[in-house]
């Protein structure tokens, strides 16, 4: 049975991955030049964090979201499976008392235990909640490995594919029974009129004086901050939530948020090269909650949000199920008719 995927962002790569995984023949075109030049998925944290995100998100985040963390370190080697960190200073303890009255899965941390997780935070902060099943990963690296993987298993993935090409495509492969994967993050609004864009800024520091393992998350009233390490002295700084779907430069504010809330859980923040600044846009549903839905012949995997990388996995699998249910159903009508026929 043969599939298109549109869109190689982390949705259309994970599905194309579990389809081809199934057996099926894929083929994934995407609409920009290259691996990221057009996706959200390019700017993520690549926090895989199921619990700290029930801070904010329905407990269907938490469920989906579990499944992560065994599928990316089975597909891409980089997966970092060392927990997550949530600190606030002194005068912030309160919102880490709410924190944890909001998630699950953590262990309380006194001044030692953090010292024992992450030498360079000894003394800066006397309490932490700690999430040891959680991970994080490159988005950037993890996007190129699962399309060496695709790549691996013959499936081509054709970049600057335009919307002619991108029409035929589809119906073709729909004239020949085949199924499509809409995976077109933000840009399937035409179809899912309810979709809506949430920007979110980043930066990417380089820095040598201090070495952190996992994610840092630095709670504040106004605007809370995480770190993620991304190897060789790189962290990725994030990340903004703003009602929009125009990815605009980053603003003075939010730079000076991102920047302070980095300084504010080390100085030595302060003496970073900034390598990179970035936007990107999420794609998401009213409830933020993400969908696979059929319609019209096609299966639509979007509303990823804020949790693209989280989610990924469990909605390509979700996904190929939709497929190949579809296909077994269509199969015993067509054997239905033909019995028909025959008697
Ligand atoms: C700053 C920031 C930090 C984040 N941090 C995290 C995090 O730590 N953990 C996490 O899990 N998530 C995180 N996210 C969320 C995550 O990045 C998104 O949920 C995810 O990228 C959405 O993926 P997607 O594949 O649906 O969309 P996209 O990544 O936008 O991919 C859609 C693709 O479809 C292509 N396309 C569009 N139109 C067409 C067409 N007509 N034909 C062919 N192709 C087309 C686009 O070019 C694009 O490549 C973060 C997001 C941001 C912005």
């Amino acid at each position: 049975m043969r599939a298109i995927v549109l869109g190689a962002g982390v949705a259309g790569l994970a599905c194309a991955v579990e389809l081809a995984e199934r057996g099926l023949v894929v083929e994934v075109l995407e609409r920009g030049e290259r691996l990221g030049a057009e996706c959200c998925s390019w700017y993520a944290g690549g926090m895989l964090a199921p619990w700290c995100e029930r801070e904010s998100a329905e407990p269907l985040v938490a469920t989906l979201g579990t499944e992560s963390l065994a599928w990316w370190a089975a597909r891409f080697p980089g997966t970092v499976l060392r927990g997550s960190l949530v600190v606030a200073h002194g005068r912030d303890a309160g919102e880490l008392r709410q924190f944890a009255r909001r998630t699950e899965r953590y262990q309380w941390l006194e001044s030692a235990g953090i010292a024992a997780l992450e030498p360079d935070l000894a003394g800066r902060f006397n309490q932490a909640l700690y999430f040891a099943d959680e991970g994080h990963l490159d988005p950037r690296a993890a996007l190129a490995a699962l399309a060496a993987r695709l790549a691996a298993l013959g499936v081509p993935v054709r970049f600057g594919a335009d919307a002619l090409a991108c029409q035929k495509k589809t119906l073709a492969a729909q004239a020949a029974g085949g199924t499509v994967i809409d995976c077109r993050g933000l840009e399937a609004r035409d179809v899912l009129q309810d979709l809506r864009g949430v920007k979110g800024e980043m930066l990417v520091v380089r820095l040598t004086d201090v070495s952190l393992t996992r994610p840092v998350r630095v709670l504040h009233p106004r605007f809370p901050v995480y770190i993620v390490p991304r190897g060789d002295g790189h962290y990725m700084i994030g990340a903004t939530m703003i009602e929009s779907d125009q990815p605009t430069r980053i603003t003075a504010r939010s730079m000076l948020e991102l920047l302070g809330a980095a300084y504010a859980l080390h100085p030595a923040f302060g003496e970073a090269e900034i390598v990179e600044i970035g936007t990107g846009v999420r794609p998401a549903f009213p409830d933020n909650l993400p969908r696979v839905q059929l319609i019209g012949g096609t299966v639509y995997v979007n509303g990823l949000y804020r949790h693209g990388f989280l989610l990924a996995p469990a909605l390509a699998r979700q996904a190929a199920e939709c497929v190949l249910a579809a296909a077994n159903a269509l199969e015993v009508m067509r054997a239905d008719s033909r019995e028909r026929r025959l008697a």
